[in-house]
């Protein structure tokens, strides 16, 4: 039998297929498979066009046999089949898609989902094979053909015997090598998985026989190994599926399928898109955190199928990382695929997509916060932390798409409330969103810094994330109210009668001030009597941008620039402990530096700043008791 070359082109082609084109080996077995969908896909249509022929859906399968002993596994299809002169066009001749001709001939368009186009898919059987026959045998035809290639060498082609229409594709699986192994592509769990993976959704069903122990007939503890057909692919993606159809469980059975996470997501949102580009996609926000989502190693993105099949687990362009929680897929026949089908060529259709899927998570975001609060609250728990993050990112050029989305824990109200309930309920003279940061809730409530804030009757958030000041500071202001810290020199409020005693003390005791400043030196830029305390004897704020609680988080990032803020410590004049103050300062300086210095101290423990020199600090605790 005279052997065929490829053509020319085709050889180079063929070596540089199997070698590169693939990331993937396994992707051979997504091919195949689409291949005799393909073939079947053909006589459903020419059933539709031609009524001498009928398409009974049970005799249309694929199967997918592997015989371990052969090394050899088959791809059957009962699909159109090919004739002598088809064979040596379509597989002799690489990067010519008979499927393509088949669709530009019928003038196929809308809701014909044939999936070749390029020509080159069926090489992808040289990864894993030596030895490639294909028997087929066209419909309406009474013989059957064979060719058989083991690559780049080129290929034969001669009668053969075949019952039944379609084509039977027989890999001669490589022998393991040091580095590969080949032995995988024959085991039925991994078949299995390839096939769950690429071609779930396929819409004939793929068979194999897949075996099992099951115990002896009038046996008790006899068991025996069955081969049992199964059907292992879903065939219907559920998202062509009508969602009036669908319920609850279907969707959360769809992603612990999908292994989306091991959570039961708290909400799911199915969108088909019908306009210049058509998409079908299912999104869910999980309810739980992946244990390395705020890792390095954690990848967002979406599962993109083109017709079905999948084409890449982790599209990650398709979500911004502000929104890189969302799990799901989504599935278009417009996008245009790089050969390899696991690319794509332009990003234009994919720019469009991604832009649709980003507006509707806000809006599903903002539908689950407006009618299902507590809902909302768990997912914030989780997430709420990229929400800020992303606020913060980019020099906040998302941070309109955000804003409506953040909450923060509230000392009126005990519990998370939004910018908008904040600011919706301010009364008319208060100036500022007030906000105090900390370490947590608890600590907050005790600050002393909060107390003029509070007793005005004004709302505080509490910041208790390091993320959050640095969020806000890029917003600046919501509905044109701007934020500031209860720490802050100016909190915008009215001086009374109490604020004007506090500055005849001041000028009174001018004096007493130099002298505490003198002690302290460098470490504060000034000491003030303060209009914020009421009942503790001192705190510290901050002068200008940086405050306390950015000092602590910048000086904890490992590119540390120790940055300072610049730390006021206030003394409340109306406490006793001022008075002690004016007597040690007329009566023992040495006193009062102890004194000063041990305010000072105090006031960085209740920061949860460091004290710069513990064992000296509690002698001077010491030298009090005395
Ligand atoms: P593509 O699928 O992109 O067209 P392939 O290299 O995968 O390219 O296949 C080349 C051509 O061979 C197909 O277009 C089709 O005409 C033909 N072909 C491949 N496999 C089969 C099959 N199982 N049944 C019928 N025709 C097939
Ligand atoms: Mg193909």
């Amino acid at each position: 039998m005279e052997k065929k070359q490829f053509q020319a082109e085709s050889k180079r082609l063929l070596e540089m297929m199997i070698n590169s084109i693939y990331t993937n080996r396994e992707v051979f077995l997504r091919e195949l498979i689409s291949n005799a969908s393909d073939a079947i896909d053909k006589i459903y249509y020419k059933a539709l066009t031609d009524d001498s022929l009928s398409f009974d859906r049970d005799s249309y399968y694929i199967k997918v046999t592997p015989d371990k002993e052969n090394r050899t596994l088959t791809i059957k299809d009962t699909g159109i089949g090919m004739t002598q002169e088809e064979l040596e066009n379509n597989l002799g001749v690489i990067a010519k898609s008979g499927s393509l001709a088949f669709k530009t001939e019928n003038e196929l368009k809308d809701g014909f989902d044939i999936i070749g186009q390029f020509g080159v898919g069926f090489y992808a059987a040289f990864m894993v094979a030596d030895l490639v026959t294909v028997k087929s045998k066209a419909l309406g035809s009474d013989t059957a053909c064979q060719w058989v290639s083991e690559g780049a060498d080129g290929y034969t082609i001669a009668p053969c015997e075949k019952g039944g229409t379609g084509t039977e594709i027989i890999l001669q699986i490589k022998e393991n090598t040091e580095d590969e192994n080949y032995d995988e592509y024959l085991e039925e769990y991994r078949l299995k998985q390839i096939i769950k993976k690429y071609s779930d959704f396929i819409r004939y069903p793929i068979k194999m026989d897949v075996s099992s122990s099951k115990l002896k007939e009038g046996s008790e503890n006899e068991f025996e190994e069955v081969q049992e057909e199964q059907i292992i692919n879903s065939m219907v993606p559920l998202w062509k599926k009508n969602k009036s159809e669908l319920t609850d469980e279907d969707y959360e059975k769809f992603y612990t399928e999908k292994h989306y996470g091991f959570d039961t997501p708290l909400k799911h949102t199915h969108i088909s898109v019908d306009g210049t580009i058509r998409y079908n996609a299912i999104l869910y926000i999980p309810e739980k955190i992946p244990f390395d989502y705020y890792s390095k190693e954690y990848e967002k993105g979406l599962e993109l199928y083109s017709n079905g099949v999948l084409i890449m687990s982790r599209c990650s362009d398709l979500l911004p990382d502000y929104f890189s929680f969302v799990k799901g897929m989504v599935d278009s026949e417009d996008l245009s695929l790089n050969i390899s089908r696991e690319m794509l060529q332009h990003d234009r259709q994919l720019k469009l997509i991604a832009k649709n899927i980003n507006k509707k998570i806000k809006s599903e975001l903002q539908s689950l916060l407006k009618n299902e609060r507590e809902k909302y609250e768990e997912f914030y728990q989780s997430f709420g932390r990229q929400l800020k993050f992303g606020v913060y990112s980019d020099f906040g050029a998302n941070k309109e798409v955000l804003q409506d989305l953040l909450m923060f824990y509230s000392s009126k109200e005990k519990k998370m409330v939004t910018l908008d309930e904040y600011v919706s309920r301010m009364p008319e003279e208060q100036k500022y969103i007030y906000y105090a940061a900390g370490e947590s809730n608890e600590r907050i409530d005790k600050l002393p810094q909060t107390e003029l804030v509070a007793e005005k009757g004004y709302e505080i958030l509490y910041f208790t994330d390091e993320i959050d000041e640095f969020a806000i500071k890029m917003l600046m202001t919501y509905k044109e109210k701007e934020f500031r810290s209860v720490a802050s020199g100016d909190l915008g409020i009215e001086p009374d009668a109490a604020d004007e005693q506090s500055e005849i003390e001041e000028k009174e005791n001018k004096e007493l001030f130099d002298f505490m400043k003198d002690v302290l030196k460098d470490k504060v830029k000034d000491v003030r009597i303060s209009k914020r305390l009421k009942t503790y004897p001192v705190c510290l704020t901050a002068d200008g941008e940086i405050t306390i609680e950015m000092e602590k988080v910048l000086n904890a990032m490992p590119d540390n620039q120790n940055i300072k803020a610049d730390k006021v410590l206030e003394i409340n004049a109306h406490h006793e402990v001022f008075q002690s103050l004016k007597n040690a300062f007329e009566n023992d300086k040495d006193k009062l530096t102890l004194y000063v210095n041990l305010l000072y101290n105090q006031a960085l423990l209740i920061e949860g700043l460091p004290i710069q020199d513990p064992v000296e600090f509690t002698n001077d605790i010491c030298k009090v008791m005395v």
